[in-house]
């Protein structure tokens, strides 16, 4: 398992799409394409919106001529492109509704403890720079007689992570989705990650990293329910 601190844990396979080798048949879905995707939750297109694709390539171009580059030397003839459609994939979850994956996936069920799913992968984008942010998200919640499927917990977390964000408001929609679909007993998000603006600019020590937590319900008002969950994620 990568460390978050480790850039090499950034290049997931699914990433590799963005590289636009010319081969599609792994590409995921969009954020900004058309509404079937945001109704599909999570399905996977093969394509991407054709005008958010040439709008962000112009002004990628832009970016790379106000920095100094030529833009039309070999190596960045297809960085806009390319570009584009890493921004698309990357902030797909503006047109998917976490709320709606979770309510397909409920099921009654009589049990009282906690359910945890740690050690979620998390890559976001800063809202502030636009830069990644990367680590880990531990989810719990108790049940009050419905469950969610368990792999709708990280889907969740995808949808949420892939908009941009700071890491504070990204622990609170979390939570905030489980509590308002399921009515559990109570909810707990912890996430741990490092921030590139921070990392790459010298303000965060290499190794250092930044949580936040968020809890509702039992975890926040019984100090034992929410000291079990901590010595879980540990
Ligand atoms: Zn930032």
């Amino acid at each position: 398992m990568p460390h978050p601190s480790d850039p090499s844990s950034m290049l997931r396979p699914d990433f590799s799409i963005a590289g636009g080798d010319g081969h599609h048949g792994v590409a995921p879905s969009l954020g900004h394409a058309p509404s079937e995707a945001a109704h599909a939750g999570y399905r996977r297109e093969d394509h991407y919106d054709d005008i958010s694709t040439d709008l962000i390539g112009r002004s990628v171009k832009r970016i790379l001529e106000s920095v100094g580059e030529d833009a039309e030397r070999e190596g960045l003839l297809q960085t806009p492109e390319r570009v584009a459609k890493a921004y698309q994939f990357l902030t797909q979850g503006y047109a998917q509704d976490p709320r709606a994956i979770l309510t397909k996936a409920l099921f009654k069920e009589d049990y009282n403890e906690m359910i945890l799913v740690k050690d979620i992968e998390v890559f976001s984008l800063c809202e502030h720079h636009m830069l990644p942010f990367f680590g880990k998200a531990h989810v719990a919640y108790i049940p009050n007689g419905q469950i969610v499927g368990l792999s709708k917990i990280p889907r969740i977390v995808d949808v949420f992570a892939r908009r941009l964000q700071v890491q504070e408001r990204l622990t609170m929609q979390i939570r905030d989705a489980i509590q308002d679909v399921l009515n559990p007993q109570g909810v707990a998000v912890v996430i741990e990650a490092n921030h590139m603006c921070m990392v790459m600019r010298g303000v965060q020590k290499q190794g250092s990293s930044t949580s936040t937590s968020s809890m509702s319900g039992a975890f926040m008002e019984n100090p034992a329910t929410r000291e079990e969950f901590m010595r879980m994620i540990r």
